[in-house]
């Protein structure tokens, strides 16, 4: 269970900040970390501020993308020191607390931390199924990327003591990478029946993405809406001919 929460940090410049990170989860338990398209590699600081988490260093998974670290996970929640930004589903860092930790028993789970100077993109932000913002003092918001980490982790460990003895909620969701397989046959379709116009196509992408996100779908939901798609698919070739 804990070990399927994953801390996934992007674009991280401070060697500093890493070994804090580490040090961080360790404390509440975690170990499962990634540096997708790090700026900077880990270093004796790095180990120096780990202390007694270097084996979270020495564990660590760097990849080139977000997308590569949070494939296989069938939740993702984005942290933000900007609230609402893009109009997500939001979650305080209670109620992300106690979805990693349902959810962790399913399978792989992750809360994706932004880059120091500017935090994470839109695109990186829609790849997410909730956005998280912790409730800080509104005139000076930005945390530090490390006791933001902790702060979550923190409240990941409370859920989890706390629900060691419930049943298990096995409800299947899709994973990540099943998610963009979805949106890319449906913006294929759409664009095929002409919905969506190739050299036009506005923001109708985004405003899909953000309905079947709030929408929470389930595995056997979405294939339900995939063979939608593929009988639409069908129709539109015997149109063709
Ligand atoms: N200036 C940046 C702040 C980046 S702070 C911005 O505008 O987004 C580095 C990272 O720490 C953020 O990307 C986020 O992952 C985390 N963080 C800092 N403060 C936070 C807050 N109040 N709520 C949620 N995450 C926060």
């Amino acid at each position: 269970m804990l070990s399927n929460i994953r801390v996934v940090l992007v674009g991280t410049s401070h060697p500093g900040n890493i070994g804090s990170v580490a040090r961080a989860m360790k404390t509440m338990g975690l170990s499962n970390l990634y540096l997708a398209e790090p700026r900077c590699e880990p270093d004796g600081q790095s180990v120096a501020l780990a202390a007694g988490a270097c084996d979270i260093l020495k564990e660590l998974k760097t990849v080139g993308s977000m997308e590569e670290a949070i494939r296989d996970c069938s939740l993702v929640i984005a942290t933000s020191a900007r609230s609402r930004t893009l109009d997500w589903p939001m979650l305080d860092p209670r109620q992300a607390g106690e979805k990693l930790a349902v959810e962790s028993f399913n399978g792989p789970v992750a809360m994706v931390f932004g880059r120091e100077n500017h935090g994470l993109n839109n695109e990186e932000l829609q790849r997410c199924h909730y956005h998280l913002s912790i409730p800080a003092n509104p005139e000076y918001s930005s945390l530090n990327l490390a006791q933001a980490v902790q702060l979550v982790c923190y409240e990941t460990r409370m859920a989890w003591l706390a629900g060691q003895h419930k049943p298990v909620d096995d409800i299947q969701y899709p994973s990540s990478e099943d998610h963009e397989r979805f949106f890319a046959h449906l913006e294929q379709t759409l664009s095929r029946t002409g919905f969506i116009i190739k050299n036009h196509p506005g923001q109708v992408m985004t405003k899909l993405r953000r309905l079947f996100t709030k929408a929470r779908i389930e595995t056997h939901e979405m294939n339900i809406l995939r063979g939608i798609l593929t009988s639409v698919d069908k129709k539109v070739g015997d149109g063709d001919k």
